[in-house]
């Protein structure tokens, strides 16, 4: 072919589906088409942007890249759908009206943090919005949060209760106003208001008004050490000084929180630099639209009190993303009262496990006995939603890995790329027992839910199904299949089963890791690729009715089956849920199946509980089986002296991976691999050995982190070459475990495997709901099949 063909024009089609409205995707796209020297047009419907384009390949090759490459900041593109079409000898480029498609419905965009424009203005004396703590644009503002129905319309908000002044009227009707069609959008005359309410003491019924009156209130109280409840976006946070460490112990105690570690909020970006190592990439993510927490390595000796993340090295910041935060933050003009400390404590407004607080009767209810006052307001939160959590893994050639998908995230859905799983039945998934989300299948999209939490109390379960309601709602979906784990314990599944029974819908019933392997799949847009899934765990049920939670699992095209390709060794937990809250129980069982450290004494460990535990294990009474990851890391805890006994969910496991991450050297551990089991045993009496001998413990804890890596590599590699399988998944909540995850990486790349990790759904639990949901559609697609 000659050179002049190359130059020949062709011509394609393009569907860029996502949040592309109301975001200022078509003057992009035409400005894109400029630089690129592209022919036609753009327009869009409800839930895509359409392109017609003509240009050489090589243009036009350029030009798809640069659509997703360069988004406007509100712009989420879920796909891109590029087909050839013959050449229409198209000239210019132009922007076509909006059409309609029938049945569609337009995306629900995430709730974004304030914008530039509107963050000038609230510190701009001569705006009329100067200090409203509501002020809002086109690009910013709260959305999700405030959706009480489609299409998204004023009426259709928590904001139908404040009818537009004139002012504000006239800037929503101009189509060259930043305002036009905001639909949030209000002003100190028409918007809504801030007040104070104490909680106790004599002034119990004394509510204050006015705003300003009211943040020098709030800040006053915050300086002093008290505890506020700040209602937000998304719900309600419990304030208190994060460099106070009286006020930190008083939240604690009264949240009934004594260890799990607190989220900071930071004024701005150079206050968090005093208590956290602010990478570009981190950087990047802290000041993102969605303003999610991100997990950051701790600087030494930072302001924040000691108590606020225990001993661990990394600490959860955020940066404001209300008009509120920020004035909370800010000085009140005109007054001399204590300025508010800069480093925040934002934690959810809730006790314990419970639900968040996001109604102002429910947070008077509930919070009253843990906030000494009420920074109340009267937009109401339609649907509660948590902070999002993030980390920083800049290795996976990424920089972001979500921990917790909830606010800003939610709930933009993950496209279903694969033919299985992209068509078929509205699918209801109802997600795992904690760290819960649910997932909404319909047409190819799969919606995941903000995070719910821990189903274990009757509010959880409540706002559980409150939130499925209103997702449903929000789709037009009518549910089809539903789809639950296989614990036949969890509350989930029993909701599920009742569920079905009222509304008489078929229930499919999912192994747990299963579905983590499948949520990676979906995840990463692989649905129909072989794959072999490390799946490693705290607990889930497995189909022997075992606990598993140390799987390989092997998967073909078929995204309905599997197969257990191998796993950990089994290993005994004396006194099942005992052992997991007291993990020096796990260290004894190791102990006693690898024959070594007869003579380990747990410290703060009472002997006679000790005694209990060894008989226990030597009778098998109360001692439950499994092959549980998370186990195995907590046992080894125990053992290294990391912890006997655990205030949360891996804690243990995390303060050991702590350990590791900080060693300087490795004291080599060896695990073995035979018939498809990785024997930890072997491990064991090396970490007793180097005890014994006075190694390092960060250097035992090192080489048990590489031992694991190197067994569980050598057991895939091995699957993979018998199976003729090329890309290897790493799933389950162990694989937040950095050190594990990067050196399992390394083998099997080395060995030439492709590695998938997690991208847009967490690892852990509160990734299940997608995977349930596409096996749903996998099984409803096999049995039409049969049919
Ligand atoms: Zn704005
Ligand atoms: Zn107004």
């Amino acid at each position: 072919m000659s050179a002049t063909s190359h130059q020949q024009a062709v011509g394609r089609s393009i569907e860029v589906r996502g949040v592309v409205q109301g975001v200022g995707f078509r003057p992009h796209v035409a400005r894109l088409a400029a630089r690129h020297r592209i022919a036609g047009e753009v327009g869009n419907d409800e839930l895509s942007v359409f392109i017609e384009a003509e240009g050489t390949a090589a243009e036009l090759d350029a030009f798809v890249a640069a659509l997703t490459a360069e988004l406007p900041p509100l712009a989420v593109v879920l796909d891109v759908r590029v087909t050839e079409r013959a050449v229409l000898g198209a000239s210019g480029f132009r922007i076509v009206p909006s059409r309609h498609r029938a049945g569609a419905r337009t995306l629900v965009p995430p709730d974004v943090a304030v914008c530039d424009d509107c963050l000038a203005e609230l510190r701009d004396p001569g705006d009329r919005r100067y200090r409203h703590a509501f002020i809002t644009c086109t690009n910013c503002g709260p959305r999700f949060t405030i959706i009480t129905d489609l299409p998204y319309d004023r009426p259709a908000t928590t904001m139908r209760d404040f009818p537009l002044c004139r002012a504000c009227e006239a800037e929503y009707a101009d189509p060259a106003d930043r305002r036009h069609h905001a639909q949030p959008l209000s002003c100190h005359v028409c918007g809504p208001r801030l007040w104070w309410e104490p909680t106790a003491g004599p002034d119990a019924d004394s509510v204050v008004l006015g705003d300003d009156e009211v943040l020098a209130l709030a800040q006053g109280m915050l300086a002093a050490g008290r505890i506020v409840a700040v209602k937000g976006v998304g719900g309600f946070h419990l304030a208190c000084d994060a460099t106070s460490e009286s006020a930190v112990r008083l939240l604690r105690e009264r949240k009934r929180r004594p260890h799990k570690p607190l989220a900071v909020m930071a004024k701005d970006v150079g206050t968090a630099r005093r208590v956290v190592e602010v990478s570009p990439a981190a950087e990047a993510a802290l000041l993102q639209p969605s303003r999610p927490i991100v997990l950051l390595p701790r600087r030494d000796g930072s302001p924040l009190a000691a108590t606020v993340a225990g001993n661990l090295d990394e600490i959860g910041v955020m940066l404001p993303y209300a008009p509120l935060h920020h004035l909370l933050f800010e000085p009140v003009p005109g007054r001399e009262g204590p300025v508010a400390p800069a480093l925040l404590v934002m934690t959810s407004g809730n006790l314990a496990d419970e639900p968040l607080a996001f109604t102002n009767d429910d947070a008077r209810a509930r919070l009253a006995r843990i906030a000494d006052g009420f920074l109340m307001h009267d937009r109401e939160i339609a649907v509660p939603c948590e902070d999002s959590v993030v980390t920083i893994q800049d290795e996976a050639g990424q920089a972001e890995v979500p921990v917790r998908r909830s606010r800003g995230y939610a709930p933009l859905p993950v496209a279903l790329d694969h033919p299985v799983v992209s068509t078929g039945p509205t699918v209801l998934a109802v997600g795992a027992e904690v760290k819960n989300t649910f997932c909404l299948v319909r047409e190819d999209l799969a919606f995941v839910s903000a995070h719910i939490g821990d189903m274990g109390s009757l509010e959880s379960q409540v706002a559980f199904g409150r939130s499925v309601d209103q997702l449903v709602r929000l789709r037009d979906a009518e549910t089809e299949l539903v789809v639950a784990d296989l614990h036949p314990g969890y509350a989930t599944r029993r909701w599920a089963e009742d569920y079905c029974a009222t509304l008489g819908r078929p229930l499919i019933t999912v192994q747990h890791h299963h579905a983590h392997l499948a949520a990676l799949l979906v995840d990463r847009y692989r649905v129909g690729t072989p794959v072999l899934g490390v799946t490693y765990d705290g607990t889930g049920y497995g189909c022997d009715r075992q606990i598993w939670g140390g799987e390989v699992l092997s998967m073909g095209e078929d995204l309905a089956t599997f197969e257990r390709a191998g796993h950990l060794a089994p290993l005994v937990l004396p006194g099942g849920e005992a052992a997991v809250r007291n993990p020096f129980r796990t260290a004894l069982a190791l102990l006693a199946a690898a024959g070594a450290g007869e003579d380990w004494t747990p410290e703060d460990v009472p002997p006679a509980e000790v005694a209990l535990v060894r008989s226990q294990l030597a009778s098998g009474t109360g001692c439950v089986t499994t092959t549980s990851a998370g186990r195995l890391f907590d046992g080894v805890a125990a053992l290294l002296g990391v912890r006997q006994r655990v205030g949360y969910e891996a804690q243990a496991a995390v303060e050991l991976e702590m350990l590791a991450r900080r060693a300087r050297r490795t004291t080599p551990v060896e695990m073995a691999v035979a018939d498809g089991l990785v024997d930890w045993r072997p491990a064991v009496r090396d970490i007793v050995a180097g005890l014994a001998r006075g190694a390092d413990r960060g250097a035992l804890a090192k080489g048990f982190h590489l031992a694991l890596a190197a067994a569980t590599a050598g057991l895939v590699v091995t699957e993979a070459e018998h199976r003729q399988v090329g890309m290897v998944g790493l799933t389950g909540g162990v694989f937040a475990n950095r050190v594990l995850t990067a050196a399992l990486r390394q083998h099997l790349t080395t060995a030439g495997l492709e590695v998938l990790t997690h991208r847009r759904v967490p690892c852990n639990d509160a990734g299940l709901a997608l995977g349930q949901a596409a096996i749903g559609r996998a099984i409803a697609a096999r049995e039409k099949g049969v049919r």
